[in-house]
């Protein structure tokens, strides 16, 4: 695992343990040697994570659309910054880059990437572990539709079982090393 992208909220939440858990986590990818890829923002819980990241010595690289780049909110001390031309140029890149995902709390934007993160990798088009790290809770109400879902027929339980929801950091990194994907991708024989 050398890098791992982390999608996380714009904002900070209203629980202080959102932007703690944050911090932790970039502090711990730092101490790994575990390149951080992000929104490369400057706001909300992406700045607490890239500024603990950073200032433990790590390496962070952020990927923008150009939209939101031109808006002057993007990190200007990233080890490195890549600027693309579409959210979704945005997303296949930081796929690419990374070696599996984590979701911190967030909103719309969190649960996009995430899901099509989690949407590819059913489908077989990468092998990367996809995990939610449970703040306080955070994502019990998702864990309870993505179950939900499962009864109701919409999705297989081996599929179901790719995502990790955890609340410890530590146990998603050791949860995603051992990470083994599903032997075939949705739709193939
Ligand atoms: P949200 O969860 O709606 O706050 O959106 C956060 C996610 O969407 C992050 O993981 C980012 O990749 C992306 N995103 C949303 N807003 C921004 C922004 N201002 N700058 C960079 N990325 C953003």
């Amino acid at each position: 695992m050398n890098r791992i992208a982390v999608f996380c909220g714009s904002s900070r939440g209203i629980d202080p343990e959102y932007s703690r858990q944050a911090k932790m986590l970039g502090q711990l990818l730092a101490q790994k040697n575990i390149t951080l890829v992000f929104g490369g923002s400057k706001v909300g819980l992406m700045e607490d994570l890239s500024e603990a990241a950073l200032q433990a010595g790590g390496k962070v690289i952020g990927v923008m659309p150009r939209l939101l780049h031109e808006k002057g909110i993007g990190h200007p001390g990233l080890t490195e910054m890549i600027v693309e031309e579409t959210m979704h140029d945005r997303k296949m890149r930081m796929s690419e880059l990374c070696d599996g995902i984590i979701a911190l709390p967030g909103g719309f934007g969190t649960l996009d990437e995430s899901f099509e993160m989690i949407t590819w990798a059913q489908l077989g088009i990468h092998q990367k572990p996809v995990a939610f790290l449970n703040v306080n809770g955070f994502y019990d109400p998702l864990k309870h539709l993505v179950n939900h879902m499962t009864t109701q027929g919409f999705l297989k339980t081996v599929h179901r079982d790719m995502l990790i929801f955890l609340p410890s950091i530590n146990d998603i990194i050791k949860q995603m090393k051992e990470y083994i994907a599903p032997a075939d991708g949705k739709w193939i024989r």
